[in-house]
């Protein structure tokens, strides 16, 4: 027999078996006991909230010839079995996001005229109605005309996990419903109920996980318990094989991840990041799970030491939530808002970038330093700049770039002429005059910073002068990118440093800016 997937083997063919959605099944069954339903029904609230099965219940219980004492279909009469397998045609389903959906609501609006032949209800359920709306008006419009006078034996179901679309002239003629999200223990619940109709044994750590995946979502829950039992066929499923098969990372991860920026390690925050990627583990995930862990941080830390149960209420597990009040003491709730917006901002950011774990990176380092009051516009701003240099230098070479720097990031910096070192040992010297070419092979989060950074020299040394603290912290941690490209250049083994001067620190004081002293040397013989 081909596998059924849990949410069809389990969904509920009763209003009695229905979870989540008590007042709503309660008032349908009333309605189907008292005989007073109503014409149009519209059914909203997001994906997996029941809304389909809830229609599917109340059109059999419409025709059903032993109707329960709440309502719900017998599933045994002649009626609800022809319904069920489709030999009565009473009940119509209509998906209203698939191509032909327009197509099908002209033909059933031709077709409503004849009553049903057996019966006392034709049930037309079209899911996801929104998107009729959106599309050719004729149809719709045929639509809206029926709702308004239907026949005597006519119920329209209507679907959508988009209400703000449905146009108001649909909203109203029907009778509504708001399918609510499912909290986090209807859901482990209602897979525990499943997991005893199934030969399976799954930790209960990893169903409440599963759960806060779902988002509320019953059909969610149930599919991503399907997707972890069929790698586990044969064997329980704990709750580390569930964070591996669904790509996900345990709290704990992100717990370090809190203390390396409390440390302001950010080569060790650098490193962890790179670690979790190299176990295969999605970026996005890891963005989305750390804005959940930094709300439940944020919890913990408004909520000081008082909330006992709060570990529950989280579904975190007991130890996870120990870890968790320790690192939210090191923070003040401001700050923890700060984090999240960082990455609610980074989460937006990644959906359609292939640089997500630069991106990444680089909300790492704003998290741990909070003078950054960087906004999109001063991104979007520096990018350009940066922009307009990599033309500049493409078109004029090296010089000129140098230059512009000078006149465009920095122009308030006072040019000080100071001494000039001795002497430059021949291949430190050939990268600060090929610095522009040199630099061109980085990537991306590299790349951008070396190009507002400048060379320098102390000794025999090469220094890299970055902007500000802030990026030097960045491209220390990646001083092996660096490391690369310059050995690459000039094939022998570089000492260099990086530096960054910290606010109010004037970086010409420490590393003169060697293109003034060229400039400057020039004159002298002159
Ligand atoms: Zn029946």
């Amino acid at each position: 027999m081909a596998y059924q997937s849990l949410y069809r083997k389990y969904r509920p063919k009763r209003f009695s078996e229905v979870v989540g959605q008590d007042a709503i099944v309660r008032t349908l069954g009333n309605q189907v006991n008292t005989g007073k339903l109503a014409h149009a029904y519209l059914f909203t609230g997001t994906r997996g909230t029941g809304k389909t099965t809830v229609a599917r219940i109340l059109a059999r219980a419409v025709n059903c010839e032993n109707v329960q004492p709440d309502g719900s279909p017998c599933c045994e009469c002649e009626m609800c079995r022809g319904i069920e397998d489709g030999s009565l045609m009473n009940v119509i389903e209509i998906d209203g996001a698939s191509n032909n959906g327009v197509e099908n609501v002209r033909a059933i609006i031709e077709e409503i005229s004849y009553s049903p032949q057996r019966g006392n209800k034709k049930i037309y359920i079209i899911d996801e109605v929104h998107m009729l709306a959106a599309g050719q008006g004729a149809a719709f419009n045929a639509l809206l005309k029926t709702l308004e006078e239907p026949p005597e034996y006519a119920v329209f179901i209507l679907a959508t996990t988009e209400v703000g679309k449905v146009p108001i002239t649909i909203h109203s003629r029907c009778q509504r419903y708001d399918f609510h999200r499912m909290p986090l223990t209807t859901l482990v619940s209602r897979m525990q109920t499943v997991l005893q109709g199934e030969d399976h044994k799954v930790e209960e750590k990893a169903l409440s996980f599963i759960a806060r995946q779902a988002d509320g979502s019953m059909r969610d829950a149930l599919s991503l318990l399907d997707q972890c039992l069929a790698f586990e066929f044969d064997r329980d499923l704990t709750y580390d094989r569930t964070l591996e098969i669904l790509g996900a990372v345990d709290t704990s991860v992100f717990s370090s991840m809190m203390d390396m920026v409390a440390a302001e390690d950010l080569k060790g925050a650098i490193k962890l990041l790179d670690d979790i990627v190299m176990k295969g583990r999605e970026i996005q995930t890891f963005v989305t799970d750390f804005i959940g862990y930094l709300r439940n941080l944020l919890l913990i830390s408004a909520e000081g030491s008082t909330g006992a149960d709060i570990a529950d209420v989280l579904g975190v597990s007991s130890d996870g939530y120990e870890e968790m009040k320790l690192v939210a003491k090191k923070f003040d709730p401001e700050t923890i808002m700060r984090f999240i917006r960082i990455f609610s901002e980074l989460s937006s950011e990644i959906r359609f970038s292939i640089q997500k774990k630069t991106l990444t990176e680089i909300a790492i380092v704003r998290l741990m330093h909070p003078e950054m009051q960087d906004d999109a516009a001063s991104t979007r701003q520096r990018l350009a700049i940066i922009e307009r240099k990599l033309d500049r230098i493409e078109r004029e070479g090296v010089k000129m770039a140098a230059g512009s720097q000078t006149a465009e990031s920095q122009p308030a910096r006072p040019v000080k002429k100071a001494p000039l070192p001795e002497a430059l040992p021949d291949d430190v010297k050939m990268v600060c005059d090929n610095w522009g070419r040199i630099i061109k092979d980085a990537r991306d989060m590299v790349r951008g910073i070396l190009y507002e950074a400048r060379p320098s020299v102390d000794g025999d040394k090469l220094v890299i002068v970055c902007k500000d603290e802030v990026s030097a912290g960045s491209l220390k941690a990646n001083e092996e990118d660096v490391r690369a490209i310059l050995e690459r250049e000039t094939k022998k083994q570089i000492s260099f440093e990086i530096y960054g001067p910290a606010r109010g620190e004037d970086p010409e004081a420490k590393y003169p800016d060697l293109e003034s002293k060229i400039n400057f040397d020039v004159e002298i013989k002159e």
